[in-house]
């Protein structure tokens, strides 16, 4: 696996819930690929089916039909083709939310490293790897501090840190930006970019954040479950957004 693979591919991916009259269809058909070092943006109005997309991706919603593959493997094809999900999720995918979930009751490093702590790391490798983190999300000088005293953006760094404890390839984030002000924001989508390059990742962000859409690979706009403009996107060439269909293979310039 190298920078440019398909890192996720998602093919006729649909998702209804309940059935009957209350059924309601949140996708319906969708296709996408992302490539390693890819950073794309998933926008569209409230209801159009983002969350459930990247859920889907995340492996912790089912989809109703379609196929998934995750960093190469088929991960859904009518049904889950692992049993172990969780161990899917810890090995593969790092989730940033909106806010930043981080648990109260532990500090900034024990928050990080009890992902590693749950994936079987060694304590001692855990907070290790946990400092260095923070370090490189210039947050280490707060590690032994709990959320309630850190900033907006501070907090947020942690989470990232978090997400990215067991350096998956593959890493989600529903709005990321959304509590943080315009120099923040744009920082940490600068440095969601280059943990992507450095860590031959993806980045897939929710977002209505217009200041950072100029941070982005890849616009995709959802309209009602479906990628919309007959599924065209925009891509950032040479510094301009153009239409293109989704087709198109993008970002040969990775550096
Ligand atoms: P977005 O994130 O773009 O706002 P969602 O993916 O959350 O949209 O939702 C897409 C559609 O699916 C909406 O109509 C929403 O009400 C519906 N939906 C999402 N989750 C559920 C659920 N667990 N049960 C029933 N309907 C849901
Ligand atoms: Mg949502």
């Amino acid at each position: 696996m190298a920078l440019g693979d398909i890192l996720v591919d998602v093919q006729a991916v649909a998702k209804h819930f309940g059935e009957g009259e209350t059924r309601v269809d949140a996708l319906r058909s969708v296709d996408l690929q992302v490539r390693a070092g890819e950073v794309i943006a998933l926008l569209g109005p409230s209801g159009s089916g983002k969350t459930t997309l990247l859920n889907i991706i995340g492996c912790i919603l089912e989809p109703s039909a379609g196929r998934v593959s995750l960093d190469g493997d088929v991960v859904f094809d009518k049904t889950w083709l692992r049993t172990d999900l969780r161990r899917l999720r810890l090995d593969k995918i790092g989730f940033i939310f909106q806010s930043h979930n981080l648990l109260p009751f532990l500090t900034a490093i024990e928050n990080v490293s009890l992902v590693l702590d749950l994936a079987g790391w060694p304590q001692s490798e855990a907070l290790k790897r946990a400092k260095d983190l923070l370090d490189y999300l210039e947050v280490g000088h707060r590690a032994k501090v709990k959320p309630a005293l850190l900033s907006g953006g501070e907090a947020q760094r942690v989470a990232i840190a978090r997400a990215l404890a067991n350096r998956p390839r593959i890493i989600l984030a529903d709005e990321p930006t959304a509590a943080l002000d315009s120099v923040r924001a744009q920082l940490v989508m600068d440095l969601l970019r280059k943990l992507a390059v450095e860590q031959e990742a993806c980045i897939i962000t929710v977002t209505h954040d217009e200041k950072i859409f100029n941070r982005f690979d890849r616009l995709i706009n959802l309209r009602d479950g479906r990628l919309a403009d007959s599924q065209a996107i925009k891509v950032r060439m040479s510094n301009q957004w153009e239409i293109v269909p989704s087709c198109v293979s993008i970002r040969t310039e990775l550096k």
